[in-house]
């Protein structure tokens, strides 16, 4: 953009700014405090907004919208500002909706549905249906940060997407707005429609690209009433990973399937100081839990056991919760001794067919050895979404080249061994490069055409998903977020 362009245009957003003030007074934010804090994610990429909205009902947000788009001002929802992408970083700057206070929930015991506001936290989501004997699966390890709101436009999954798929598989209803302004919903409190285009769907996973989500309708299925959790170590990945094959195959569907590398595991040793195998230290893992009515996890639980016996080195079940627990930390605590291997990280979740995941791993492998970084592999073995964490010391040009080059060639080989670049993170701003990878140009094209359909001034979320963005070229804030490990 010229200069004085790009001087007259941000003056006349720093007029619409001014308006905005006028009509909606104090729920607009323009102290640097405020606008610091939503101008980045959980990927630490910093753009700073110019006014922060925190609107209390839909009609704020059609006079946002509106003036928005009369004065062609960039608009970014958030919610709990947890995307790993950059997708709810304000990119373009323009105004932040924050959604995160819209945290209502009502439960409609009767027929297992729940009304939440957009900024409803899975964790308390969880927790409602849960107190009615009802039980809302997906499970982003994120759950006490992400809100409803961000879930439904990423998509998110988490470790029960094997058994119980992700969140577009418990969305019956949207509420929202178009980013043109007008009022929305796409279902309602009843349990099936086909009435016309499906928009709710096409919604679900536009990571706040195509509509803002202000409230949905969730379907919950009955809570399992029991689960079992065993910890089993294998000689190698190839051999865990058939393991995995195997289990699936007797068509025992576990509720978790964790997978660890030999990289991850020796990270979640050094974090917790307890080794679960001393004997094979360092050695990958499957954690495995089952859940369901009791007879069906008493029987799950023999055969279970008998695919361990053949197929592990060793195992360690859980007799309590509080055993489950502490077999769970080394789940839990393996991404933060990741730091020790570089101060950056390229956080991939890639899905891969079943039948491809040993060369996957076998790649993975030659990854490390040429690219002389470590490449840290965990993730959902049951459906196929591994989380392969590149890392590489920011300041180190010869390490950002490699890690470059390597994310480049992770991509490609995704693609050619018929899986994809991301299962629940999204493309934000993060995967940008590779999405031609993913999607030929006919798929991009359909997709451009109902962005600009549903958004004629490109307003909302702009410079995400179709903009060549490339992380490792942008330094990431320095802050500590609430996940942070120390
Ligand atoms: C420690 C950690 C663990 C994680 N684990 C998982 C995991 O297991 N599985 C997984 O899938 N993800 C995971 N994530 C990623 C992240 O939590 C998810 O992408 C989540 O869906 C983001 O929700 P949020 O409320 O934080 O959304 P935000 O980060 O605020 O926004 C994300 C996107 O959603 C859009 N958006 C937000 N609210 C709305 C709305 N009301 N209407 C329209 N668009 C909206 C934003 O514009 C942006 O594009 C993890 C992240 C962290 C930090």
């Amino acid at each position: 953009m010229k200069k004085q362009t790009r001087l007259n245009r941000i003056s006349e957003e720093k007029r619409a700014t001014t308006l905005l003030v006028k009509k909606l007074g104090k729920k607009v934010h323009l102290d640097d405090k405020a606008r610091f804090a939503v101008s980045f994610d959980g990927s630490k990429l910093s753009f700073i907004p110019l006014a922060v909205i925190r609107p209390r009902s839909e009609q704020d947000i059609e006079v946002v919208l509106d003036l928005a788009n009369k004065r062609s001002i960039p608009v970014t929802v958030r919610g709990g500002g947890s995307s790993l992408t950059g997708s709810a970083s304000p990119v373009r700057g323009g105004w932040v909706l924050d959604l995160s206070r819209w945290r209502k929930i009502e439960m409609d015991e009767e027929q297992g549905l729940m009304k939440v506001q957009a900024g409803a936290r899975i964790i308390d989501i969880q927790k409602r249906a849960e107190e009615a004997g009802w039980y809302y699966p997906p499970d982003p390890s994120s759950k006490e940060h992400s809100t409803i709101g961000g879930n439904i436009a990423c998509n998110a999954g988490g470790m029960h997407g094997g058994k119980y798929g992700v969140t577009r598989d418990y969305i019956l209803a949207l509420q929202g707005l178009l980013p043109t302004g007008e009022r929305v919903s796409w279902g309602g409190h009843y349990k099936k429609f086909a009435c016309g285009y499906n928009l709710r769907d096409l919604w679900i996973g536009s990571e706040g690209t195509l509509g803002v989500v202000t409230g949905a309708i969730l379907k919950l299925i009955p809570k399992p009433q029991t689960k079992w959790t065993v910890l089993t170590v294998y000689l190698n990945e190839e051999k865990a990973l058939l393991a995995v094959r195997e289990l699936l195959n007797e068509r025992i569907q576990p509720s978790i399937l964790e997978f660890l590398d030999n990289s991850s595991v020796r990270c979640a040793e050094r974090a917790t100081g307890v080794s679960f195998f001393p004997k094979q230290r360092g050695k990958p893992l499957l954690l495995v839990e089952i859940d369901g009515s009791r007879g069906q996890v008493k029987m799950d639980k023999v055969r279970v056991l008998d695919w361990v016996k053949k197929f592990s080195l060793a195992y360690q079940e859980a007799r309590t919760e509080a055993e489950a627990e502490k077999l769970w930390q080394v789940r839990r605590k393996c991404s933060g001794a990741m730091f020790e291997m570089g101060d950056s990280k390229l956080n991939e979740d890639v899905v891969i067919p079943l039948r491809k995941q040993v060369d996957f791993y076998r790649f993975i492998e030659k990854l490390q050895v040429q690219s002389g970084l470590s490449t840290p592999t965990f993730g959902h073995a049951a459906d196929g979404n591994f989380h392969v964490n590149i890392m590489y010391s920011r300041e180190n040009a010869s390490e950002v080249r490699r890690a470059k080059r390597a994310v480049f060639q992770l991509m490609k080989k995704v693609v050619a061994l018929g899986g994809t670049i991301t299962g629940e993170h999204g493309i934000g701003l993060a995967k940008t490069p590779f999405l031609h990878l993913a999607r030929n140009k006919a798929e991009i094209k359909a997709m451009k055409v109902i962005k600009t359909a549903l958004d004629p001034k490109g307003i909302l979320n702009p410079g995400k998903i179709f903009d060549r963005f490339e992380v490792w070229k942008h330094k990431p804030v320095k802050v500590r977020l609430p996940w942070d490990h120390h």
